[in-house]
């Protein structure tokens, strides 16, 4: 099997499950106890909150614990809206969000806010200007995600932090998708809010991080004990933020070697599928995009039957993101970058992650091409080089 998916999630580094292991039933303590055992899971707590820090260069005492990006997410927004709905009712964002903040956007709308939806161009990139110009009087918050799950594309979000920054409104980014991947700094990137997933850093699944600037006040979602300085109550999920923790340091000393090597083979991969196969095109932005993301598109083509057919041949790729390819309707990214409903239909998302090979990466665009070929001359859509017909 070859996996590349990673922007659904990744596998668990071994190093990083071996840090987990002692913390499910030898140092199980309740982290709120007074006793050695509980002293032991809190000290591992506070050990893995200041590796999250670390690596995105905030505090220890700005990250809190959630249970991964969906909710760190959901905890940003309605947090700071709910503090400040008397000082106002607008939210900006991005058309390209995902889910986790459109969805959030779209409830708050009918919970009486009002949103801007920023468009993105071609390239997938929003326009610091439309910030801008779309800013109010009423405006409470901007969040616009730091890398797009879908098509990889890096947004400019240190100048729009900066003009968020100038103007007195809060800036939020869903980092889920860059933390671990690029370079991620909270002072050079101007934000208040950032939200952090473990899975998609070789962390186990169900646990994150949401950082919250000092001095930044917001409701919290969830009331109950006071965990997490009553932000996130809950007893905390001690072996799984260990896990983030560990994921979070691993990362951070790899991270230049990993970027390089990994944005080695997107290269190959986009250079192999794009020379060897007629009517193949890149979707996003051509170089401001993640080491690991190769979105691309072929005329003629239906996503689904192409990963499935991948599938057959080992090889797990999206089209889409995970959270929408079940759908019928076509990607609302690739939408948002322009593209005809059919051709958002013919995408095919490959995120390389640092246990693939450039081995994986050739049997991949042989693979890639002889099932594009095969579904073509099968396709009533497909007609070879129509430029010349
Ligand atoms: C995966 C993902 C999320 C959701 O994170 P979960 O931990 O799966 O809830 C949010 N935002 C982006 C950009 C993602 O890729």
């Amino acid at each position: 099997m070859r996996y590349m998916d990673h922007s659904a999630t990744s596998p668990v580094n071994p190093e990083v499950l071996e840090e987990m292991l002692p913390y499910f039933n030898q140092s199980f303590g309740n982290a709120s106890t007074l006793y050695a055992l509980g002293r032991e899971a809190r000290t591992a707590m506070e050990n893995a909150r200041k590796q999250v820090a670390s690596l995105i260069g905030a505090q220890p005492e700005e990250i809190y614990f959630t249970s991964g990006g969906t909710e760190s997410d959901n905890m940003a927004i309605k947090g700071v809206v709910s503090k400040l709905k008397n000082k106002g009712n607008h939210i900006i964002t991005s058309a390209i969000e995902h889910p986790a903040v459109l969805e959030t956007c779209k409830y708050l709308e009918k919970e009486g806010y009002k949103v801007t939806y920023l468009p993105v161009y071609e390239d997938g990139i929003v326009k610091v200007s439309d910030v801008e110009e779309a800013i109010t009087s009423e405006t409470i918050l901007i969040t616009v995600m730091h890398a797009n799950n879908e098509i990889g594309t890096i947004q400019p979000v240190a100048e729009i932090g900066a003009l968020a920054r100038e103007k007195g409104i809060y800036f939020h980014t869903d980092a889920v998708q860059s933390v671990g991947k690029i370079p991620v700094n909270v002072e050079d990137m101007n934000v208040d809010l950032l939200s952090i997933s473990s899975h998609k850093l070789y962390g186990p699944k169900g646990v994150g991080a949401l950082y919250i600037r000092k001095g930044v006040q917001i409701q919290p979602l969830i009331h109950g004990g006071g965990h997490e300085r009553g932000m996130r109550p809950g007893t905390e999920n001690i072996p799984g933020i260990v896990g983030l923790g560990k994921a979070c340091q691993i990362a951070e000393e790899n991270l230049e070697k990993n970027m390089e090597y990994v944005s080695s083979l997107r290269d190959q991969l986009i250079e192999g599928v794009l020379g060897k196969i007629e009517q193949s095109y890149l979707n996003g932005h051509p170089t401001k995009r993640l080491p690991n993301n190769a979105n691309f598109r072929f005329t003629g083509i239906e996503g689904e039957s192409l990963v499935l057919q991948l599938d057959a041949k080992g090889i797990n790729a999206s089209t889409g993101s995970a959270c929408s390819s079940k759908k019928l309707e076509p990607s609302h990214v690739l939408m948002a970058i322009g593209l005809k409903e059919v051709d958002a239909h013919g995408s095919l998302r490959i995120s390389l992650g640092t246990e693939n090979t450039p081995q994986d990466i050739d049997y991949t665009i042989d693979a890639i091409e002889e099932v594009v070929e095969r579904l073509r001359s099968m396709s009533p859509l497909w007609c070879a080089t129509p430029e010349d017909a």
